[in-house]
């Protein structure tokens, strides 16, 4: 019989890139949508799975409609994925970022522990939860946190209590500490997407030039695609545990933007303006992770280079500004 799996936040990068992997590998996917007053489904869409899921109303803040989901679905394997994702935000929404993003996590715990404990679990938890730990330059599963966001406080909860549930109730819950990952899906507001669509734009005259906040903060970039994969291997594994997936490569958002800028044969710097506007309460300077352990014990690696991924990002944007204008 197919294994069954329920992704919370189907309708995100990862989601739809997990969904379109799962069914690949024959399983039937459910994913929990919340209500919007206008369906984001673009990304099932442009994967071409939007008819192969089955997709659930709820939201992770309500108790009810996760626990609803889980009876309904009767899942082998449930990915938490759903989440107000972007850092930025969770300055000026903390408490909805606490109920989504951490609540949310305890919610789906507590709605498998009731009615499917045999249910494997998977947490998308992430580097920013490392935050401020910049003296240790390579982090790994056992460098300790210190969150710089609300959106790190919340995931910190919902990592713990991934860990909690699984020690008292002997959940199989796993977390992927997932550093940042990109692709053409990924949300305009993110500083990877928001500069590949500036690129497109000006270099087809759309726009002039690009606002940008801290340059010289540092992220270890990989593809999204890649990193989905690592989520399934995860739940694979005959016991639960914690994962960094990264690449092990750093760059700071300015030479990001040269890699953007150069794939069209343009300089970055006669378009991109730092703005304060972006500057961050509290900035996380530099994200560099150690993927030894998944290297060694799922198999796991990056495919993708950072290059072929500006590359990749920067096309599609291509191809996306000349159908609007049209
Ligand atoms: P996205 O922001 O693209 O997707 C988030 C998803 O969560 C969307 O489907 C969104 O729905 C849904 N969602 C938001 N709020 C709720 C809610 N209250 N109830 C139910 N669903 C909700 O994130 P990514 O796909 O990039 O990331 C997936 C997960 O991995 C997230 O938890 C993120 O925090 C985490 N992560 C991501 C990293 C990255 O670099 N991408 C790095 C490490 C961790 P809608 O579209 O309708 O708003
Ligand atoms: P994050 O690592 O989850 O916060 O992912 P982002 O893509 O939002 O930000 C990555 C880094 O880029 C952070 O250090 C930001 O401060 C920095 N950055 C610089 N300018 C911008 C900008 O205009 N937008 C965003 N989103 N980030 C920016």
């Amino acid at each position: 019989m197919a294994k069954s799996a329920l992704i919370t936040g189907i309708s995100g990068q990862d989601g739809a890139y997990l969904a379109k992997h799962l069914l690949g590998l024959g399983y039937e996917v459910h994913g929990i949508m919340p209500r919007r007053s206008t369906p984001t489904t673009w990304r099932l869409e442009y994967l071409g799975i939007l008819g192969d899921v089955d997709l659930i109303e709820g939201d992770l803040a309500d108790s009810a409609a996760c626990m609803g989901a889980v009876m309904e679905t009767r899942p082998d394997e449930v990915y938490n994925l759903g989440a107000q994702s972007f850092v930025a935000t969770s300055w000026r929404q903390p408490l909805l970022t606490a109920q989504a993003t951490g609540l949310g996590a305890l919610n789906m715990l507590e709605a498998i522990r009731k009615a499917r404990p045999e249910a494997k679990f998977y947490q998308a938890s992430t580097s920013e939860m490392f935050g401020g730990m910049k003296d240790r330059p390579l982090q790994d599963e056992n460098t300790p946190f210190h969150p710089r966001s609300p959106y790190g406080v919340a995931k910190l909860f919902a990592h713990w209590s991934t860990i909690n549930y699984r020690e008292s109730f002997g959940l199989f819950g796993c977390c992927g500490i997932l550093f940042n990952h990109e692709s053409p899906l990924r949300g305009i507001e993110f500083v990877t997407r928001k500069v590949t669509d500036a690129v497109a734009r000006i270099k087809l005259g759309r726009q002039k030039d690009l606002h940008l906040g801290n340059i010289d903060a540092k992220r270890d970039w990989g593809f999204a695609g890649d990193y989905v994969k690592a989520m399934h291997m995860m739940l694979q594994q005959p016991e639960p545990d914690c994962y960094v997936v990264a690449t092990g490569v750093t760059t700071t958002v300015r030479d990001m933007c040269r890699i953007a800028f150069a794939h069209v044969g343009l300089d970055y710097r006669d378009f991109v303006v730092v703005d304060p506007k972006f500057y961050r309460p509290a900035e996380v300077e530099i994200l560099l992770g150690n993927p030894a352990k998944a290297n060694a014990k799922l198999g796991w690696k990056a495919e993708t280079t950072l290059e072929e991924l500006m590359g990749m990002m920067v096309d599609a944007d291509l191809e996306r500004v000349k159908r609007e204008t049209r």
